[in-house]
This record gives C-alpha cells, structure tokens and sequence, in this order.
C-alpha cells in the first residue's frame, strides 16, 4: 500500500513538473529582447511586430522593417504597432506616425551620436528618419509640437515601402 502511494506521488510529481515545463516554454515563452532586423534593444513603446516575405520578426520600429524590406526587395506588412506614450498595442492601419521628429526612437549608443554630431545628416542609419506610432493624428501633432518631425498617416508610412 506505502509503496502504491510512494509510486502515485512520484507519477503525480513527474507529471506536474511536466507540465510546470510546458507552461514556460509555451505560455511564459520569454519576448525577444532585441530585434530581429538590427539587434537593436526592443522598446515597448516604439517596438512593432513585422512580417517580411512571410516571415514574422519583433523589430525595433517601424522604419527598421521598412529598410529591411527595402534592402531585401520584399513586401513588408505590419501586424502590430504600440503606443508612444502608453505602450499600448495597437492595429498599424488606425495608427498615426511622426516621422524624422528630434526624439531617437533606437538606441544608437550615445558615443556614436556625439561622434557624428555635426555630420548627421550624412551618416546612414537604417531606423532613420525615426518613427515613432500614436493612437490619435492629436497625440501625434501635440508631438511634433515639442519634439518636431511630420505627421504621417500608415498609407503615407507604407508608401516609403519600396516593394509593396
Ligand atoms: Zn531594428
């Protein structure tokens, strides 16, 4: 009887641990930190999940997808966009951009940005202009407002696609 028990508890724990396992690799699956294009760190809020060619990838900001595209000859479609401000996410189509604003949407190190400060503009850099999403065209025109860049809708934003 002892031994059933003994041999019951051991079956029971294998099988929780199991499924212990299986959550984290399936639910608590842990989010990429860094993005699938550039390797840039991710940020919740300027983050988007992009698909190229089929293939779907967590990229820094919406300009870093569209350069990749444009770079791999290949139709890019946005699934999801966030929020600047609140982080949420949002459908890509009912979006507003600020492109080329004052504000740095990727890390780019703060020695290589002091380095090329006079020659910026020649530098090349594949999240520039950056590109931040807003829930509202308000949001974004209040942005620009104090950071500078243009309000773009996603149909303007897509059109810099090449490969569409
Ligand atoms: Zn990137």
């Amino acid at each position: 009887m002892n031994t059933r028990r003994i041999v019951i508890t051991a079956a029971f724990l294998i099988l929780a641990g199991a499924a212990v396992i299986g959550w984290f690799k399936v639910v608590a699956h842990p989010a990429p930190v860094a993005c699938g294009y550039c390797l840039r760190p991710l940020h919740a809020n300027v983050k988007v999940t992009a698909e190229i060619d089929g293939k779907r990838a967590e990229v820094c900001c919406p300009r870093c997808a569209i350069t990749e595209a444009n770079q791999e000859h290949k139709p890019v479609r946005l699934i999801t966009v966030h929020d600047y401000s609140t982080g949420k996410a949002m459908s890509p189509d009912k979006a507003w951009y600020v492109e080329g604003s004052r504000v740095l949407a990727c890390d780019h190190g703060a020695m290589h940005m002091d380095e090329m400060k006079d020659t910026q503009e020649m530098a090349y850099d594949r999240c520039s202009p950056g590109t931040l999403t807003f829930a509202t065209k308000q949001e974004a025109a209040d942005f620009t407002a104090a950071n500078g860049g243009a309000v773009i809708s996603f149909e303007q934003l897509m059109s810099e696609a090449k490969f569409q």
